[in-house]
Formats: C-alpha cells, structure tokens, sequence
C-alpha cells in the first residue's frame, strides 16, 4: 500500500466507527419505527446524549459502560457494533483499494469504495435487526437497491466497465429468481425479507465477478449449515427451531467478495490448464 492508501484505509475505519454509532440507533429505531431524527435520550432517565458521550467506543470505556445521569448500564453491544464497524470499513475499503471491486482509479475508485461501504454498512444494521427481530425491513432493503444500482452505474461509467455492470444485473435477477423459488418450494424456510435481500446481494457480487457470484450464493447455505448443525449439536435447538437466514446470507455474502474469484480460479485450475 501507498501512503496515501494507509491513511484513506485509516480514514476509513475512523470513520466506521462513527457510523457503527448510527447503525446502532438505526437497529433500535427502524424496527420500532422510531424516527432517525430524534436526539438520543437514556432509555432509564430520559437524560439527552451529550454529543462528548457520542464518541464511539471510547465514551462508552470512559463511562464504565453507564448512563452519564443515573447509572444504568449502557449494553457492551454497542461500543463492539461501533468496533466492528469500524474495522469492516477499513477492510472493505483496503479490499477496494487493491482492486477486489474490479480495477479503476480516480473516481470511479472512489465510488467502488462507497459502494461497498454502503453494502457493509446495511450487512451490519440488517444482521442486528435479523437477530433482534426475525424481520429484514422493507424500508432498509429496498432503497438498497436504488443506492447499490445507482452507485455500481456511476462506477462502471467512469471506469467503462461495462462487463461488471451487466453481471451485476444477472447476479441480482438470478440471486432474487433463485431465493424465490426457494420460497416457493419451501415457505416455512426462508421469509419475504430474505428473497428481496438476495436482489441486492446478487448485484454487488455480480459487479464483482462469476466467481464470487457462485461462491456468494453457495456460502450461505454452507454458513447456515454449519451453525445449524452446531447448535443442535449442542442441545440448543432442534430440527425445527427457526434460525433468521438473513446473516447467513450476508455472511456468505462477504465470503463470495473476498474470497470468491480466488476460489473459482483455483476449482477452474483443477479441470482446465490455463
Ligand atoms: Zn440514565
């Protein structure tokens, strides 16, 4: 890495961590349908935020994990969130840096970047919320779409490659048909929230390529397969317990990303001499 890519990647995760604090309002408010635009009171006391208890991980450290006013304990997930936000920005945005997103520079480089960041900011938020509520709101996934085309359009205009968008449209109409039909065969299996994300995810693999196209989509069920067999086998659920799929599927996600070309050039190198 450059300079100046060690201090973007930087930058990145610094401000990761700022938006981790956002998604951890936005997986509270959506799901109880509370605005975004409301200032952030204790839920015990009523006391308001003050902006220097907004820090992300370090106020909560100084406060010894409690409200400012009357001591309440401030859950240990949000610093982590804002933690593990902040890391995944630096990484996404390293992986971007070096290519992963297809090559570009300029701001095409730029706009790969937001990209992606945007995809790991909604992951974050809609893992949260799947774990917390069972649900993949419609008013986080489907603007995705609108963001996550409009972005990916932006990019492949200013780096002219085309190739990537059209396998970004595939990836979404093949990745949605797919989870629909799933749905279809299997209705207690798989929720309305989960087909509508699998659009999404299939277009920013596409953009990146076959290969993570397939890994992506095969990871899922690999990920929630295992987790699946591991929880049963220990003892804390049966064949029936219902596991939210949304994390899973944004798990296998984030493997097909970064990990997907790799591995299909690898299984092609075991049938064809390239
Ligand atoms: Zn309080």
């Amino acid at each position: 890495m450059t300079p100046l890519e060690t201090y973007v990647v930087v930058v990145a995760g610094i401000f990761g961590l700022v938006i981790g604090s956002f998604l951890n309002v936005v997986a509270y408010r959506v799901p109880a349908g509370v605005s975004l635009l409301r200032e952030s009171r204790c839920p015990n006391c009523d006391a308001p935020v003050k902006p220097w208890h907004n820090v992300p991980v370090i106020s909560w450290l100084a406060l010894r994990g409690r409200c400012a006013s009357c001591a309440t304990p401030i859950a240990v997930r949000y610093p982590i969130v804002e933690a593990i936000s902040g890391v995944v920005f630096a990484l996404v945005t390293w992986w971007v840096l070096g290519g992963g997103a297809g090559v570009a520079a300029g701001w095409a480089l730029a706009t790969l970047v937001t990209a992606y960041l945007y995809l790991a900011a909604i992951s974050i938020v809609l893992t949260l919320i799947d774990l917390d509520t069972r649900r993949l709101p419609n008013a986080i996934v489907l603007p995705s779409y609108i963001v996550g085309a409009l972005l990916l359009t932006l990019a492949s205009v200013l780096s002219g490659d085309w190739g990537a968008l059209a396998r970004a449209g595939v990836g979404a109409a093949g990745l949605y048909a797919f989870y629909f039909l799933l749905r279809l065969v299997r209705p207690d299996g798989m929720g309305g929230g989960d087909v509508k994300l699998a659009g999404v995810i299939g277009l920013y693999l596409g953009y990146v390529g076959w290969g993570a196209l397939a890994v992506g989509a095969f990871a899922a069920f690999v990920w929630g397969g295992v987790f699946g067999i591991a929880l049963i086998l220990a003892r804390r659920a049966g064949r029936k317990t219902a596991i939210p799929f949304g994390p899973w599927m944004i798990a296998g996600a984030w493997t097909g990303i970064f990990t997907g070309e790799a591995i299909a050039r690898w299984y092609l190198g075991l049938f064809v001499t390239v």
